[in-house]
């Protein structure tokens, strides 16, 4: 089906009717079904087929309901918490569209950081993987022939972060003729001031008619309203902010008093954290290489990441860890935001986060798709009235950290 299928819609409409359904999701179409397998969706069967080898047996809430709209070329914002397949939705719509008979570049996903539009890449091509097509990611700190060499050799889809795409939609690298459709993931980050002036100046080089698609855990009213710029009619499927949860996840906090006292409490915990895989949150990127040395230093196995990091040692590090090679991993904020690790079942926060959104970021990541994780808190004397405020602002319990806490993990 194409987009000149679905029903005309006027830029800038007035503000939709939402409703609600049985789970709490609102929908602005009452056309919207509910589609409760993947058999049931029209997807391609060698689509089919990658996705069960993949391990997915049914789709998610958001991919029941936001999947079809986008393969039949419909303008959609998906909104649901962290963890909830919306990245993977992307993936499975992006394959679906895509003609792979055509070696050109047919769906470009935008993601906020070079982990995330790798992450994306690799998805994409794993779940069609039976399908002969051809994805390549495009993000800075990688070598800029090598991304000419690998557009011009033709690829079906281009996952990149807003800077490199740019560069090559420039250097009319990275052709845009035959795109038919743009995904920006963490829509709510790449429309933030930051990003915008690099999303619009990819947006510009795309044919007019070119589907936009927008999925995020949290998307402000502003960004909402910045959306008429671009979008046609979308269908908007939205959990609403407050259902943001905790759910299923243990948190608990260690009253270390003195930043000081942080240090020889975290080594206490080692083996606990080894019993899985846990990632320890700093604050500053400072922080993360000097706790790492500090405890390379007393012969504790650990590994680290921040944005300072060249991109190779960003990516050999990430693999290491998806790996399970290594199993400690200290990092700053850039692991936060939508990446996907799954043997992640305890994080530390040696440092609270900064705001109240960085905590379900970072803790969002233990219980993804419903897992169950442990998430622990270092609190300084200081720390215990911001600890209070997120407990009351997520209406959650976070309790002092008991003695058997290996126990729960
Ligand atoms: P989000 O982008 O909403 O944070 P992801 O797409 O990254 O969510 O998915 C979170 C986790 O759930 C990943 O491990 C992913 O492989 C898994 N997942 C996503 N969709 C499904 C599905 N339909 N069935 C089983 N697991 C899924
Ligand atoms: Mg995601």
């Amino acid at each position: 089906m194409s987009r000149r299928d679905r029903p005309a819609g006027g830029r800038g409409r007035e503000a939709d009717t939402m409703m609600m359904d049985e789970e709490g999701i609102s929908v602005s179409d009452k056309n919207v079904k509910v589609i409760k397998s993947f058999d049931e969706m029209g997807m391609r069967d060698d689509l089919l087929r990658g996705i069960f080898a993949y391990g997915f047996e049914k789709p998610s809430a958001i991919q029941q309901r936001a999947l079809l709209p986008i393969t039949q070329g419909r303008d959609v914002i998906a909104q649901a918490q962290s963890g909830t397949g919306k990245s993977s939705l992307i993936a499975m719509s992006i394959c679906q569209v895509v003609d792979t008979k055509l070696r050109e570049v047919q769906a470009l996903v935008l993601s906020p950081t070079r982990e995330l539009a790798t992450q994306t890449e690799k998805l994409v091509l794993a779940i069609g993987d039976f399908m002969n097509l051809q994805a390549h990611a495009c993000i800075g700190g990688h070598s800029v022939g090598e991304d000419m060499r690998k557009l011009d050799a033709g690829v079906h889809v281009v996952s990149g972060t807003p800077g490199r795409v740019k560069d090559m939609m420039e250097k009319q690298k990275l052709r845009t003729r035959h795109i038919k459709l743009l995904v920006l993931d963490e829509a709510d980050e790449m429309l933030s001031m930051n990003f915008t002036e690099q999303i619009y100046n990819c947006y510009r080089y795309l044919p007019p008619d070119c589907q936009v698609v927008l999925v995020s855990a949290t998307l402000p009213n502003e960004v909402l309203a910045m959306t008429q710029q671009f979008m046609t009619d979308p269908i908007k499927i939205l959990v609403k902010r407050d259902e943001l949860t905790l759910e299923g996840i243990k948190q608990f906090f260690v009253a270390v008093e003195r930043e000081e006292w942080k240090f020889d409490t975290l080594c206490d915990l080692y083996d606990t954290l080894t019993i899985t895989q846990a990632v320890i949150f700093c604050n500053t990127k400072r922080k993360v290489d000097w706790l790492t040395e500090k405890m390379r230093g007393s012969n504790f196995t650990v590994s680290a990441m921040h944005g300072d990091m060249p991109q190779k040692e960003r990516e050999a590090i990430m693999a290491e860890f998806r790996a399970g090679t290594s199993r400690v991993l200290i990092s700053t904020d850039v692991w936060a935001r939508g990446l996907d690790v799954q043997q992640v079942s305890l994080v530390i926060n040696y440092d609270l986060p900064n705001n109240r959104e960085l905590y379900i970021h970072r803790i969002g990541r233990s219980g993804r798709f419903g897992r169950k994780g442990v998430a622990i808190n270092f609190v300084k004397s200081d720390d215990i009235k911001i600890l209070r405020d997120i407990e009351q602002f997520y209406s959650t319990q976070i309790d002092e950290m008991p003695m058997n806490v290996a126990e729960l993990i």
